[in-house]
């Protein structure tokens, strides 16, 4: 999609707008850099509000121990400029968090993109003023900044949260959040460290960690059903031969339900015969990235028999590889099937508990009462760390949007319009919130993020374009638009398995007031037919928006 019109640089202040910028985007990972990008190609002054002190989002927070893509890098990165494609390396299969942070330093440098970035710029608030068709932003720091539209890029997996736990502030001892690591140089070297939190995160710091940690106690609530990485590195040769494949890469992609170079098999789990699905598994089990989950039997995720079975495949795996048959029953899940959850990926995982230096502590029946200040005390034990790393996750999808106070027209605040679980028209509107617009916010396609996120990004700013183009200052999801989109979202949710277990998914978190409930927060149909709706709805002209 090619910019609607190029118009003149213009700089700040010179519009007669009377506004500070065209588009305020908040955010400056994936999502927000390519959309300053594009819309200052179509001539828009754009300002960028980041919170931390450089680009790259996740890949800026989350630098903990082990932090690394679980999606093929070369399917991970940008598609839309081909000199990005020509002078980028990667050196490994799935990149390390330093690796991808790089790269998006190295994009930001490229197209000159932090002078219209200011960092250490927290947004408190983003208020819609009805009368001069903008938005008004306040900062952390107090400043006012206007803008005609509002683009958010603030992530699904962005707001972390610690567990509510009495104590946690006692502790004397070094502490950290994985989703807050700190910049400088933090070494486990012969401490005694506690990880609490078994999700995709844990599991990649938890393997980390126990190669230098004295010891390593990890406190696990419930277990998941994770799988091998199988990584390797990338050789300059391998690289070569990878970029002359990136047409057929993309495409692969793009016709892919979950946007990962993988698609489910067409056949159901019992359609062959038990030797065949075995050797199936097995070879998936064995295949780089997330084969076993998106490319499994086109029935796993709908049906429970074909779901037990896939998940006593990797028990079995599991049982296989820790050698304590107690501690290899503890990392069972017996409360999900396989996939049901976002399943990990690691690298040596298991083997770990195999270590004399670690020890499994499941926290199920006996959670953590108090963090003291020498380590924490369970319901039967007491426990002394020199360092506690909680790797307890976010307040997904909608908690980055709860954090700041967002208001539409006549004051209305999003989070009040959301308190029953959002609604949006393609994810990307709120109806009432006019000239705003979310990237990678609740009930848009995920799957491979930055595939979903060129796509949003792309729509954006020609549904911005068009707007411009045609003279219109105002753009609002209509009722009914938003109305049959959150429809079509819950529906896409009725009859499958991940839809009846409790996780960031599904909105729940334990740790967050209000969010003990599950909602619809993703859309959780295929990738193309998101695309197919969005494309329709632009080649129409926008009717489920109104102009003015
Ligand atoms: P998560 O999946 O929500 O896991 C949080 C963990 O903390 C869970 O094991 C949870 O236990 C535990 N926990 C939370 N509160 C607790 C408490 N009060 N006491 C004890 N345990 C507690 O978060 P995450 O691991 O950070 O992952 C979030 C998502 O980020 C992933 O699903 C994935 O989409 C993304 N991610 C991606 C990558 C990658 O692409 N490479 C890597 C890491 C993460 P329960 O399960 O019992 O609630």
């Amino acid at each position: 999609m090619a910019p609607d019109s190029i118009t003149q640089e213009r700089t700040e202040g010179d519009t007669a707008t009377g506004l500070d910028y065209d588009s305020i985007v908040i955010g400056a990972g994936i999502s927000g850099l390519y959309q300053l990008y594009r819309l200052r190609q179509q001539g828009q002054r754009v300002k960028v509000f980041e919170m931390g002190t450089g680009v790259g989002g996740t890949w800026y927070w989350n630098r903990y121990p082990g932090c690394r893509f679980d999606s093929e890098s070369y399917s991970y990165g940008y598609s839309w400029s081909q000199e990005i494609l020509d002078e980028w390396d990667w050196t490994e299969h799935f990149s390390p968090q330093p690796e991808t942070e790089k790269y998006l330093n190295f994009v930001a440098d490229k197209f000159d993109l932090r002078k219209d970035i200011q960092f250490s710029a927290r947004v408190a608030k983003a208020y819609y003023q009805d009368d001069s068709r903008s938005w008004k932003v306040t900062l952390d720091d107090g400043t006012e900044h206007t803008s005609r539209f509002l683009v958010t890029a603030i992530g699904p997996l962005s707001a972390p949260v610690f567990p509510r736990i009495e104590g946690r502030d006692s502790f004397k001892g070094e502490a950290y959040h994985t989703g807050l690591w700190p910049k400088h140089e933090v070494s486990c070297e012969g401490k005694r460290v506690a990880v609490i939190g078994t999700g995709a995160t844990g599991v990649q710091a938890i393997t980390e960690i126990a190669k230098t940690a004295k010891t390593l106690t990890v406190f696990q609530r419930r277990p998941n059903w994770c799988k091998p990485l199988m990584n390797r590195k990338i050789s300059k040769q391998e690289m070569a031969d990878i970029r002359a494949q990136y047409d057929e890469i993309f495409q692969k992609c793009k016709e892919s339900a979950t946007c990962f170079l993988h698609t489910p098999d067409l056949r159901n789990t019992f359609d062959v015969s038990e030797e065949e699905r075995l050797a199936f598994w097995q070879q998936q089990y064995d295949s780089p990235g997330f084969a076993m989950w998106v490319g499994n039997f086109r029935d796993m995720m709908t049906n429970r028999d074909a779901n037990d079975a896939v998940s006593a495949f990797v028990a079995e795996k599991i049982r296989e590889r820790v050698n304590d048959p107690t501690v290899a029953e503890l990392l069972i899940p017996d409360d999900h099937g396989f996939g049901t959850r976002r399943v990990p990926q690691e690298s040596g995982y298991f083997e770990i508990y195999n270590q004399d230096n670690v020890e499994l502590v499941s926290i199920l029946k006996t959670p953590i009462e108090e963090i003291t200040e020498t380590g924490l005390r369970t319901g039967d034990r007491e426990f002394e760390f020199d360092m506690i790393v909680y790797a307890t996750g976010f307040d997904a999808i909608t908690g980055s949007f709860d954090r700041i106070d967002i208001r539409g027209a006549g004051g209305q605040t999003l989070k009040d319009k959301w308190k029953a679980g959002p609604k949006t028209f393609v994810g990307v509107m709120v109806q009432n919130f006019p000239n705003m617009y979310m990237l990678v916010g609740p009930h848009t396609a995920l799957g491979n993020i930055p595939r979903s996120i060129e796509y949003a990004v792309e729509w954006v700013s020609d549904a911005i374009g068009h707007l411009t183009a045609n003279g219109y200052t105002y753009a609002d999801a209509t009722q009914a638009a938003e109305d049959e989109w959150t429809k079509f979202v819950i529906k896409g949710n009725e009859g499958l398995l991940s839809a009846d277990v409790d996780s960031w998914m599904t909105g729940v978190n334990q740790n967050v007031e209000g969010k003990q409930v599950r909602i619809i927060a993703r859309y959780s149909g295929s990738a193309p037919v998101f695309r197919e709706w969005c494309d329709t709805e632009a080649a129409n002209g926008y009717p489920g928006i109104t102009k003015a």
